[in-house]
């Protein structure tokens, strides 16, 4: 771990080192994706990803740049369910859906709970549909939409990392426990979720950032996950620029991310993914990237490792 962590992170820092937000229509998602997927029975299927514009999170976690595409108020009622009308006449017809808002879907600041029904009136036609939210926000709300939800619904949650102090500084405001909780409650109550696990958060060395994912799926399973996607973890929020630029975070290795993934997968405690989103950030290989990313990739969509690839920048992995 680095020496130098003792860096006092809190709210008030972490906004004071941002930039500015993007401009947003509160109308209109910000953004929208079709991608593949293996989903729990094993089929390689469609997803599509709608990124509604929403307010800001009421978290603000040292390694989140999803403030970036919010507004800094909550949205009149009707607001989202809009935003998911107008992008489903744009998606092609896909089975499953993912519902991000740059936050918490159960945040009532964020969706009230009175745009349920019309959401789930106009997202009847897929089999699954996945939204995120905090551990604290997961509560009886949560069985409230899925009881109006003809889809089956998934929540996603982010663990980040099970090493105790960097969970702490990344001001999550969250104990494991609290994620344990919210698993169990939702297992209880026959909802499957996922977890978001970071790979390399700051403070921590290479070797330590595989460490701690691995960790950090071993604990998600146990807690009783279905599913986990590993994110190596950027820069560019403005806060996390402050630490690389003092030697406190370092962008994670692509070949990290293969490490983690095939431990994952190799596990068989269920679906485990690679966050794929800009992986040229992580690879200083113009030779093999392209490979590289086709095998994170193939190793996502069979869940199953893949042969390694041979490059001479393997002799100089950290
Ligand atoms: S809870 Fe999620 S959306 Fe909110 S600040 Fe943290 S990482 Fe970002
Ligand atoms: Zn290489």
């Amino acid at each position: 771990m680095s020496k130098n962590n003792e860096v006092i992170i809190n709210t008030k820092w972490i906004v004071s080192k941002r930039g500015k937000k993007n401009a947003v229509d509160p109308n209109r998602p910000y953004f929208w994706l079709v991608e593949k997927e293996r989903n729990v029975s094993g089929k390689i299927e469609d997803t599509a990803i709608i990124f509604l514009t929403n307010k800001e999170c009421s978290f603000h976690c040292l390694m989140c740049d999803l403030w970036e595409n919010t507004i800094d108020r909550s949205v009149p009622a009707g607001t989202i369910p809009d935003q998911i009308e107008w992008a489903l006449e744009q998606i092609p017809e896909v089975k499953h859906l993912k519902l991000y808002n740059s936050g918490s879907f159960f945040d009532e600041r964020a969706i009230p709970e009175t745009d349920y029904e019309r959401i789930a009136s106009l997202i009847s036609s897929f089999e699954t549909v996945i939204v995120e939210s905090h551990p604290k926000l997961i509560n009886e709300k949560c069985i409230r939409f899925r009881d109006m939800l003809k889809p089956e619904l998934q929540v996603a949650i982010g663990l980040e990392t099970v090493h105790p102090e960097i969970l702490q500084k990344l001001n999550k405001q969250m104990t494991l426990e609290d994620f344990s909780n919210s698993v169990s409650y939702l297992t209880q109550n026959g909802i499957r979720s996922r977890a978001f696990v970071l790979l390399r958060p700051p403070f921590l060395s290479e070797s330590e950032g595989v460490y701690w994912a691995k960790r950090s799926i071993d604990f998600a399973f146990d807690a009783g996950v279905e599913s986990c996607v590993v994110i190596p973890v950027r820069a560019g929020n403005g806060a996390m620029d402050v630490l690389m630029e003092n030697g406190d975070f370092s962008l994670p290795n692509i070949h990290s991310l293969e490490t983690v993934l095939g431990y994952g997968i190799e596990l068989h405690a269920g679906r485990v993914f690679a966050d794929v989103w800009d992986l040229s950030l992580f690879s200083s290989c113009k030779i093999c990237f392209d490979q590289r990313v086709s095998k994170l990739t193939a190793m996502n969509l069979s869940q199953s490792l893949v042969d390694p690839v041979k490059c001479k920048c393997n002799e100089t992995i950290p």
